[in-house]
C-alpha cells in the first residue's frame, strides 16, 4: 500500500477525521480503527485534466486549500520607501498549509529559481506550450530544481510558504499561499483554469475514495492496495 509522508503516517487524529468524512459521505460503515484497510494520511497523485495538473498537492487529511478570485485586485508596492497602492494582482493565490508540495502544472523547462523582492522564493517554468508558469512565495525549492532542468507535469517544484516583500529570506507579511502566474505575451488570468482543475481533482479523488471504502467493506485487500497505490503518491 502507498504510504504518506513518514512523519505523518503514524498520526492518529487525521485518520479518524478521514473516517468521519467518509461516513458522512455515505460510505459507512466506516472501518474500525486498527482495521488494515484504512488509508494512511497521504498526498493524492496529481490528477491530469485539460493537459494540466492543479499546482498544489491535495491530501486525504487536510482541506485548507482555498482559491481566491483575485485577478487584478489592488496591490501595494514599495516606492521611494513608501507603500503605495499602485500594483494589480497578476495571478491567482491558492491558500494552503505551509510546506504543502507545489507541483508543476505543465511539462516544461525550469527558467528561474530564487529570490525576487515581491515574489520571495519563486520557481518559473517555461511550459511546453510556450507560456511562462510562475510559482511564488515558496518556503523552499525542491532539491535539484535549477534553471535549464526539464520537469514533468506534477513534478514537485517546492513547498508553499509566505516569503517575499523584503530582503532574501523575509517572510510572514501575509498568510501562506501559492501565487500562480501564467504569462503569454502578457500575464493572463489563471483563475478560471485553476478553478476547473481544482474541481476536477476533487471530484476524481472523491470517486476513488468511495471505491476504496467499498473495497474495504468487502475486505478485498488486494484491490484495495492496488487502488491505493494508484490514488496516493509520495511527494
Ligand atoms: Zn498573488
Amino acid at each position: 500500500m502507498a504510504r504518506g509522508p513518514r512523519a505523518l503516517t503514524g498520526a492518529r487524529t487525521p485518520r479518524i477525521a478521514l473516517i468521519a468524512v467518509l461516513a458522512v459521505a455515505g460510505a459507512s460503515p466506516a472501518p474500525a480503527i486498527g482495521d488494515p484497510l484504512v488509508p494512511p494520511p497521504a498526498y493524492y497523485r496529481p490528477i491530469v485534466a485539460e493537459g494540466f495538473t492543479f499546482p498544489v498537492a491535495r491530501t486525504n487529511w487536510l482541506s485548507v486549500i482555498e482559491l481566491a478570485k483575485d485577478w487584478h485586485a489592488p496591490r501595494m508596492r514599495l516606492i521611494d520607501g513608501q507603500w503605495q497602492q499602485v500594483g494589480r494582482h497578476e495571478g491567482n493565490d491558492i491558500t494552503a498549509e505551509k510546506g504543502t508540495p507545489v507541483l508543476s502544472m505543465t511539462a516544461g523547462t525550469v527558467e528561474a529559481v530564487g529570490w525576487t523582492f515581491y515574489s520571495g522564493t519563486r520557481v518559473g517554468v517555461r511550459g511546453t506550450d510556450g507560456r511562462y508558469y510562475f510559482y511564488a512565495h515558496l518556503s523552499a525549492v525542491a532539491p535539484g530544481r535549477a534553471a535549464g532542468q526539464s520537469v514533468r507535469m506534477g513534478t514537485v517544484l517546492g513547498r508553499v510558504g509566505n516569503t517575499g516583500y523584503g530582503p532574501p529570506g523575509h517572510e510572514d507579511e501575509f498568510p501562506p499561499h501559492l501565487h500562480v502566474g501564467i504569462r503569454d505575451a502578457d500575464w493572463v488570468n489563471p483563475y478560471p483554469l485553476i478553478r476547473r482543475l481544482y474541481k476536477r481533482s476533487v471530484r476524481a479523488t472523491l470517486r476513488a475514495e468511495r471505491r476504496l471504502a467499498a473495497l474495504a467493506r468487502a475486505g478485498d485487500e488486494e484491490s484495495f492496495d492496488r487502488l491505493a497505490a494508484r490514488l496516493y503518491a509520495d511527494l
